[in-house]
């Protein structure tokens, strides 16, 4: 396996080079909202430190990150009234990872509405901003 990649776009945006629609942050985790939802609510959660995926992970990092998932994916049947959630995690090329730091869907879904392709459609700024502000405040109120 090839070894991580500091130039991701992730680890980017982990070190604050580029932006993201934040919705939790802790000392190990961040959580954005993914710019091509699946699905309204579409959120990937990370660990801040350096994993390309499940196979370098350390365990504890992972153990947090499913952690936060949960948070996330509780706060999101609210936030945006979903009827379940999907959750999705890839490694590798051949396993339908397409950015080389580890992370966890966390996807919001209806009863009946299909989600989108992945990577189909970039949703709008304001939109995404107005669902991270949705998800954050669900997830304030615990
Ligand atoms: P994968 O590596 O297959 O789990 O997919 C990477 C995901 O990252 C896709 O769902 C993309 O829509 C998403 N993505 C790519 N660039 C960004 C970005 N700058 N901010 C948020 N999500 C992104």
């Amino acid at each position: 396996m090839p070894s991580y990649d500091p130039n991701n776009i992730f680890a980017k945006i982990l070190r604050g080079e580029l932006p993201c629609y934040k919705v939790y942050e802790d000392d190990k985790a961040l959580a954005f909202l993914d710019i091509m939802p699946r699905a309204p609510g579409h959120t990937l959660v990370l660990p801040k430190a350096p994993a390309r995926n499940i196979l370098d992970v350390p365990a504890a990092d992972l153990a947090h990150v499913a952690t936060v998932a949960q948070k996330i994916a509780k706060a999101a049947m609210t936030a945006f009234a979903a009827d379940g959630i999907t959750v999705q995690q890839f490694n590798e090329g051949a396993g339908g990872q397409v950015v080389f730091h580890l992370h966890v869907h966390v996807i919001p879904r209806k009863a009946g509405q299909p989600m989108k392709p992945p990577a189909a459609e970039k949703e709008k700024p304001e939109v995404l901003a107005e669902q991270a502000r949705t998800l954050a405040a669900a997830l304030a109120a615990g």
